[in-house]
């Protein structure tokens, strides 16, 4: 059983004590959304950039959330005390709620928040030193008409589909690529190359997550000076370019060494060690030690 600590109906529990109602529309139809929140130094990493989005997605659904950004946030740092370990994951997770079968969210009369605390390793230390494997999935990432990816929703069924393909490749994760044949995002990260020296992301509405992470590495490249664009990416740019890495908040930064069975000239590449670095700077000045 995982360990970790679970705030759910108002009170904070051990995670493996934690449940919730079959009638939950969350599990019946994945109807609801989340945020995945670092925290380091027993603080949250960029909280207001993730409830915002949290919001912007449960607006996006006509769900209406009952507690303020403050209510959130004091949840939030009771949480991260009560659950004892300085750094760490938490998943927030606003479901509709429970509610008779049948997908109508009238059915729902009041969403239900769940807050987890726990650890989070998505790839071994010795794997991100060496730079992962990405393979391009044969599953396309959803379109903005059939399902918006900037919704962080409940269903990740698009993304675990192409993991799956990835798994089965004997890679460590899947690229997506959008209708279109170009490149959207990994399954669970954003996507950076460099070539020449330029940091290139493709735009959010090729159909990528809007990441937090994506929009701090964007500006911490540019405040290093380092020419930045977001522009759409073929396959063939992945596959000629000089380095690539992921973004996300459960990955942090990751480089990536081949794509598609060719390797990448650098791995961990210069841009990579210098965004890294920026990063790691900034989360030790905006998560200082409580002194
Ligand atoms: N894309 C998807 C589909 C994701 O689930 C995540 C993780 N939240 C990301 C990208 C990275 O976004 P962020 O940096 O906000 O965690």
């Amino acid at each position: 059983m995982e360990q970790g600590s679970c705030w759910i109906d108002g009170r904070i529990i051990p995670l493996g004590e934690a449940a919730v109602p079959v009638t939950d529309h969350g599990l019946l139809y994945g109807d609801g959304v989340f945020e995945g929140i670092r925290f380091y130094n027993a603080r949250p990493f960029l909280l207001k950039e993730h409830l915002r989005r949290l919001r912007d997605s449960a607006r996006a659904i006509a769900l209406d959330l009952p507690w303020e950004e403050a209510e959130l946030a004091s949840i939030v740092e009771a949480l991260i005390a009560a659950h004892g370990q300085p750094s760490g994951y938490l998943r927030l997770i606003v479901t509709r709620g429970s509610g008779a079968m049948g997908i109508d969210p009238a059915r729902c009369p009041a969403p239900r928040l769940i807050v987890i605390a726990t650890a989070l390793e998505i790839v071994p230390a010795e794997k991100r030193a060496r730079g992962i494997r990405l393979v391009t999935a044969s599953v396309r990432r959803l379109g903005a008409d059939g399902l918006d990816p900037r919704i962080k929703s409940l269903n990740y069924l698009n993304p675990i589909l192409a993991r799956i393909e990835a798994t089965a490749a004997g890679a460590d994760e899947a690229l997506l690529l959008n209708a279109r044949g170009r490149v959207a995002e990994a399954s669970t990260e954003n996507l950076f190359i460099a070539r020449q020296g330029r940091l290139l992301t493709p735009p959010v509405s090729e159909g990528a997550l809007d990441g937090i992470t994506r929009a701090l590495i964007l500006q911490l490249a540019e405040e290093l000076g380092i020419e930045v664009a977001e522009v759409p990416l073929a396959p063939y740019d992945l596959h000629t370019a000089d380095e690539a890495f992921l973004t996300g908040t459960g990955a942090e930064l990751i480089p990536v060494r081949e794509i598609d069975g060719r390797r990448l000239a650098h791995c961990p590449g210069p841009l990579f060690r210098r965004c890294e670095a920026a990063f790691r700077d900034f989360i030790r000045h905006q998560c200082k030690e409580a002194s």
